[in-house]
């Protein structure tokens, strides 16, 4: 009975680890979509657990932190001076303001 209980015991304890490595890069891209202003949608990827490590270190290396355009509410880079949807000219102030927020987040 004894060897039994420990099969189950370590069968729990693989499951917690799996499901451990599985929800960090989740909990992580959900995190950093939201400092860059990205889709949360990326993390969706996470519903299995090797694509999820790769959304979420492609949304922390590989993707340009977003801001919101002023005007018609769609998301341009950070450093854009015209918004490629709507062509609304952005100030230098309004992008380093929009800098200056982001690295906040970042904090
Ligand atoms: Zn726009």
């Amino acid at each position: 009975m004894e060897s039994m209980f420990e099969g189950v015991l370590s069968f729990v304890i693989i499951i917690l680890i799996i499901s451990f490595f599985w929800f960090i890069p989740i909990w992580f891209g959900l995190k950093w979509a939201k400092i860059k202003g990205v889709s949360k949608l990326w993390m969706l990827f996470g519903f299995h657990p090797m694509t999820g490590w790769i959304a979420y270190l492609i949304l922390r290396y590989g993707i340009d932190p977003r801001k919101q355009c002023d005007k018609c509410k769609e998301l341009i880079k950070m450093e854009a001076q015209i918004c490629r949807y709507c062509g609304n000219q952005m100030s230098q102030e309004e992008i380093n303001f929009a800098i200056k927020e982001y690295e906040d987040r970042k904090k």
